[in-house]
């Protein structure tokens, strides 16, 4: 399993210089790369691969070697990758498309800006300061202990001029603890509530994405009346950018959070599948931030709970909303029918909280007949049993 520990680092002016010499050599280079796979694929038909492309870098033109010089080795190879990646992502979206998905596909661009770089293997070394090699030993704020295997070193620089590394660590997950889980939950996520739980509980929205996303309009508002090219709209640009990152890392420490909370509570955990085709994109701000916290949430309930030894299930989506959770008959709804009220059985309580049973339930179904539960060393008894399900009062 991966995860990533990110630390801020504070260089001083010669190393930022160094920091921000690289983040355009690199730029440069991945698109000389790009530039010279493409012209090589339209002339001669021939995909060049990664270590093609690495033995490109190495014969560079004098001129250009004088400027890679100055960055690390394996940096360098590390942009080759990015385009592996970027190409072997487009072509998959190619054969997507092809097979009918509803997907926009576009060969990757020339880039104009280069947000991060990263080292591969080597280069850097931590010791009290960060060293990188070719850059310095750096300040750095460790506020925890790495743990795992360190794999790679990515260094960010934000829109507002901040610098931020992330180590990508390997570590081993813990075996699922229990055979037979006792606490599962099935979790709605809404635009109404941040989450509905198959046992009643409603997580609400965090108050802070209002609020940020008023002060959000605002200086985008600002932004638009600043001259172009001004300084005062270079000043508005990294206010407004200062603002995204607060609202992230607010974003980040409430998904944090609660993750970690249901991760303790619940052993076993059921979200549906957010990574769908042709997901409904909301005109609003504040919708859009939702559907990334969603993503966001999903990732980090999933590796929190692998860590603790408990299991994280995604169900397709389909009739989750509309079946009736008591006796599976469709019960159609509008965006703001609240209830769900069942004319065949008479059940009557909150749609997200319906949702949230549908959603374990299947899972609990899928479990039964798909998963083998040998191999997992997970076996499910039962269903979640009516009675325990909270009736939303007249
Ligand atoms: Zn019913």
């Amino acid at each position: 399993m991966k995860k990533a520990f990110k630390f801020r680092i504070y260089p001083n002016k010669t190393q930022e210089e160094r920091l921000n010499k690289t983040l355009d050599v690199c730029k440069d280079l991945y698109n000389d790369l790009l530039e010279i796979k493409k012209e090589t694929y339209e002339q001669t038909g021939e995909n060049l691969t990664g270590y093609d492309l690495n033995m490109i870098i190495k014969q560079h033109s004098k001129i250009k070697r004088k400027q890679l010089n100055k960055v690390h080795s394996q940096v360098l190879q590390n942009a080759s990758n990015r385009i592996d990646k970027a190409l072997s992502n487009f072509f998959r979206r190619v054969k997507e498309k092809k097979k009918g998905k509803k997907i926009k596909v576009g060969y990757p661009r020339f880039k104009k800006f280069y947000k991060s770089i990263t080292y591969p293997q080597s280069g850097f070394e931590l010791n009290r300061r960060l060293h990188l090699s070719k850059i310095g030993n750096i300040k750095i704020k460790q506020h925890r202990k790495i743990k795992g295997e360190v794999k790679t070193l990515t260094i960010k620089k934000t829109l507002s001029n901040k610098w931020f590394i992330s180590f990508s660590c390997e570590i081993e997950s813990k075996p699922v603890k229990h055979k037979y889980p006792e606490n599962k939950i099935g979790i709605d996520l809404g635009l109404e509530n941040f989450a509905t739980l198959s046992d009643g509980t409603v997580i609400e929205n965090p108050r802070f994405l209002k609020k940020t996303e008023r002060k959000l309009k605002r200086e985008h508002r600002r932004l638009s009346k600043k001259k172009k090219g001004s300084k005062n709209k270079d000043k508005q640009r990294i206010r407004l950018a200062t603002r995204y990152e607060t609202l992230t890392n607010q974003r980040l420490d409430f998904l944090h959070k609660l993750s970690y909370h249901l991760a303790q509570q619940y052993e076993y955990i059921t979200i549906e599948n957010l990574n769908i085709n042709g997901m409904v994109r909301h005109p609003y701000l504040a919708k859009h931030i939702l559907d990334t916290c969603w993503n966001k949430f999903a990732e980090l309930l999933t590796y929190k709970e692998e860590e603790s030894g408990g299991l994280v299930e995604q169900v397709e989506p389909a009739g989750t909303t509309i079946d009736c959770s008591q006796c599976g008959y469709k019960v159609p709804k509008t965006l703001t029918t609240r209830i769900h009220r069942c004319p065949h059985c008479g059940l009557r309580m909150d749609r997200d909280l319906n949702a949230s049973i549908n959603i374990l339930n299947k899972s609990l179904r899928q479990g039964l007949s798909e998963v083998k539960p040998v191999e997992r060393g997970v076996h499910f008894s039962t269903e979640v049993s009516l009675s325990e399900k909270q009736e939303v009062p007249k």
